[in-house]
């Protein structure tokens, strides 16, 4: 329920806080899709090992050119690579949520990463770094999907230098909305126009411009760092190619049928109880549908835990 505040704008701050105590309640490492997709048994050599965390906005969860000691696999928030040039201007290179997961260049033997920070505030779960690389080495499930997902990130970022080269300000901001939505449940998004600015790496006048243009197109509200999408389809029509590159991608990469089942037939063999599981991880991976009004269901969890 919305409190009025003293300007009778809505505070969304008692919503917010009864849809976080929601989400933690209801919390699984299962609710992160790449860990959704995890074979129980693979799943259960894993779930002693994570630790449930909340991630609150502006937060470091890694810091730039510093070993790679926990990975994340958010489930409600999103965070985003950022690179800081000297000048101390940011631009972030990519976005994830709980289709995916940090630490990555750990896992392919790089060791650090760039700094990550957390765009949308959330939870999710970590996993210290050495336990998630032995599961990798066992070249199993769990390195079929990660190196699904780098090839799917790497595809992300590449597109981002291109929209922010060619596309303008407006474009560039229906994406961004549209990708985080992507990745968190529902439609609300809270993030200030000075972080999308610095997401996006443009000034913070541009990105009040583009939200104003959408507010009255009635497809956004804006009020205190809170966005509220109304008219998903509006920014579809408003967004680049971009979008649909890059949701092909991971659609093609991380939650097709087809994909998945090639991963699942890789390194184990087949029985009638095993087939019932894969066809359930397939149900499992799918894209978000987060169209108003649709929330993302949590993950069944095996009971592994
Ligand atoms: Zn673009």
């Amino acid at each position: 329920m919305l409190v009025k505040n003293q300007g009778n704008q809505p505070d969304h701050r008692e919503e917010m806080h009864q849809i976080e105590k929601e989400m933690f309640l209801f919390e699984s490492p299962r609710n992160n899709r790449m860990l959704a997709a995890l074979p129980a048994e693979d799943y259960k050599r894993l779930r002693s090992y994570f630790e449930h965390v909340r991630m609150s906005p502006g937060q470091f969860i890694h810091e730039a050119a510093t070993p790679v000691t926990y990975v994340y696999f958010p489930t409600s928030a999103i965070v985003a690579p950022l690179y800081e040039v000297k000048n101390g201007a940011s631009v972030q290179l990519a976005i994830v949520g709980s289709e995916g997961f940090t630490g990555i260049s750990s896992l392919l033997g790089g060791g650090s990463s760039p700094g990550i920070v957390v765009q949308a505030p959330g939870y999710g779960y970590r996993i210290k770094e050495k336990i998630l690389k032995m599961e990798f080495e066992r070249q199993g499930f769990l390195q079929q999907l990660a190196l699904h997902f780098v090839q799917a990130l790497m595809t992300q970022m590449a597109q981002n230098a291109v929209c922010n080269r060619h596309h303008n300000v407006e474009k560039q901001l229906c994406r961004f909305l549209l990708m985080s939505l992507d990745r968190s449940s529902g439609r609300e998004l809270q993030m200030t126009h000075e972080q999308i600015a610095i997401m996006l790496g443009v000034r913070r006048e541009s990105v009040t411009q583009a939200a104003l243009k959408l507010q009255t197109a009635g497809a956004i509200r804006y009020s205190r760092g809170h966005i509220t999408v109304f008219e998903r389809e509006e920014l579809k029509k408003s967004v680049c190619e971009c979008y649909s590159v890059v949701n092909k991608e991971y659609e093609r990469l991380l939650w097709t049928r087809r994909t998945h089942r090639s991963a699942v037939h890789g390194p184990w063999g087949g029985t009638k109880g095993r087939q019932r599981e894969r066809t359930m991880v397939r149900k499992l991976w799918r894209a978000p549908d987060c169209s108003a009004g649709n929330q993302i269901s949590p993950s069944p969890d095996f009971g592994s835990s």
